[in-house]
């Protein structure tokens, strides 16, 4: 078996990717007299980068979850650092088009080449909330992105070789030349594959790419008819273990193909790189990231600030910030009324999330169950597109129907979001696991505690108000461990005590997480970092 040559030459010296974000930014130190010193030159600007990103979502415009919210905040924040972005996302039928502003045409004759023939796309521009948009629209029998949902289909390993192929291709006929191409999980992981096995051959040669995982649980595999479809041929070469071939030997696997071919692969915080590297964490792709640790790293998710401020959101009843919180509990009363819960002197609970296996539903429902035996109100908001999920949580809600303490949506509904956030008092997430988890980090921001299991990036963001090491003044939550009912009780049991008891240390920890920093403006300077990084590669 032949070795698979790393498509980079040199070896990667290690990218200053930073290390775990703590609560607050150290206090700056005491003032010395300053010394005496020459006049220091101005350090030359940041040289302006052009970046294009590819990805399956985009918020608001089409958001299952994290990865959107990802796209659209990150991309904001390294335009307000002075880089140039374009966000290339397909032209799906259920966009929410009400976000996009001046909807044109900007290619209207892409082909792109698909077995032995090619489809005819068109490319249509678009600014959603300032930010620039292509959207890649196939004309063909397949109709890839007509289908009235984002995801859930036999064939979506083909759906996605076709949109990593037609983003090259449109980047080679549109004459763009950008300096990094961001690609976002399995479903644009063959465009590094593509880049360098095809396109750096024909014209993309300066072209660099990273890689972000948001879920490694998700890595789309298929057989050999998919090199045949986008023109890479060659089984025996890329069926390589070194390369793409899957742990089932039928098979390759696009996000493995993703890690060896990017020239940066990164996930969405620290904690979770190291567990994808030393636990089960990665689904069976723990050797090949062993393999290219030189250009892997955990970067830490942020927060868009302008679509998640409860001083400004115009989804919500009353604006609130940290100093003054008390506008959440006009918040809460809008959160009661709207889901009928009654109004009496008791916490609510809430869970806001897909409702996917890895959410840990027993521990979702055993939440629901013990937070009404203990006194507080729950409010759920979660879909699933899987049928059996779908049907046991709506007999869930049907079992909760009359209870004047419990309110189920079964649904995706941002505006619903928005107001949970604010009117509740605490947000759970038991996940299985949790790559980086935006859920806790809105809730945060939004002065509502989240009780949460401490795996990835919720161990990076969530600090124990009973056990921490910290400072009491960061700390922010209540964590547990064991994915077990004592573990989620003990942490529920914790919080609804102090909030019925200690009001004002309770008031104390939500001060502490509204203060935090989460927005993008630290992690968008560790991409930029990476950027400039494998550019120079
Ligand atoms: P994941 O990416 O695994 O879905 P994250 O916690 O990273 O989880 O991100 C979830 C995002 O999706 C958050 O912005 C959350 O508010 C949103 N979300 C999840 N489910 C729903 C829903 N049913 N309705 C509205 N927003 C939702």
């Amino acid at each position: 078996m032949t070795k698979a040559p790393s498509p980079r030459k040199k070896a990667a010296p290690k990218v200053p990717v930073k290390a775990k974000r703590t609560a607050k930014a150290a206090p700056p130190p005491k003032k010395k007299p300053a010394p005496r010193k020459k006049a220091v030159p101005k350090p030359k600007s940041k040289p302006v980068l052009d970046i294009v990103m590819a990805a399956s979502e985009c918020a608001p415009i089409a958001k299952v979850g994290g990865l959107a919210d990802v796209v659209y905040g990150l991309s904001g924040a390294l335009q307000s650092q002075g880089h140039n972005v374009e966000i290339i996302l397909p032209k799906y039928d259920c966009l929410r088009t009400d976000h996009i502003d001046d909807l044109r045409m900007e290619m209207e004759e892409l082909w792109v080449p698909w077995y032995e023939g090619a489809i005819h796309c068109s490319v249509l521009a678009g600014s959603v909330h300032g930010r620039d948009c292509l959207f890649i629209e196939p004309h063909s029998d397949e109709n890839f992105f007509f289908r009235g949902a984002f995801y859930g289909f036999d064939d979506e390993p083909y759906r996605w070789a076709f949109f990593s192929k037609a983003v090259l291709e449109f980047l080679l006929q549109s004459g763009r030349r950008p300096d990094v191409l961001h690609v976002h999980d399995w479903q644009t992981a063959l465009v590094p594959v593509l880049l360098y096995e095809v396109y750096a051959h024909n014209g993309l040669d300066k072209l660099r790419v990273c890689l972000t995982i948001h879920n490694f649980k998700h890595q789309g595999t298929e057989d050999a008819g998919i090199l045949h479809a986008t023109g890479l041929g060659r089984p025996e070469y890329y069926f390589d273990p070194q390369r793409m071939g899957d742990i089932n030997p039928a098979f390759i696997n696009f996000l493995k193909g993703g890690i060896v071919y990017a020239n940066f692969t990164a996930t969405v915080s620290p904690n979770h790189a190291w567990e994808v590297r030393h636990t089960d964490q990665s689904f069976g792709l723990g050797q090949v990231l062993h393999i290219h640790q030189d250009r892997f790293g955990g970067i830490l998710n942020g927060l868009d600030y302008d679509m998640w401020n409860p001083a400004a959101d115009p989804l919500i009843h009353c604006p609130y910030d940290s100093r003054d919180v008390d506008g959440k509990y006009g918040n809460k009363k809008a959160l009661r009324q709207r889901f009928l819960l009654q109004e009496s002197y008791r916490p609510i609970v809430a869970f806001v999330g897909r409702l996917d296996a890895q959410k840990g539903l027993p521990l979702i429902r055993h939440a629901l169950y013990h937070s009404l035996a203990h006194g507080a109100q729950f409010v759920l908001l979660g879909s699933s597109p899987d049928p059996a999920i779908q049907k046991e949580f709506e007999q869930l809600k049907w079992q909760f129907n009359d209870n004047e303490d419990c309110h189920m949506e079964l649904a995706f509904d941002e505006e619903a979001a928005h107001l949970i956030y604010a009117g509740a008092d605490m947000m759970v997430v038991p996940s299985v696991f949790e790559p980086c988890g935006l859920t806790q980090m809105i809730a945060l921001r939004y002065g509502t505690v989240p009780i949460v299991r401490a795996v990835g990036g919720l161990a990076d963001t969530v600090f124990d108000w009973d056990y921490s090491d910290i400072p009491q003044d960061d700390r922010n939550g209540y964590t547990f461990h064991n994915a077990d009912l004592p573990g989620i009780e003990s942490a529920l049991n914790r919080a609804i005590a102090l909030w019925n008891h200690h009001p004002r240390a309770f008031r104390w920890m939500i001060e502490n997480g509204m203060k935090q920093d989460l927005s993008w403006s630290g992690p968008a300077g560790h991409y930029v970092d990476v950027y400039q990084y494998i550019r120079h590669k």
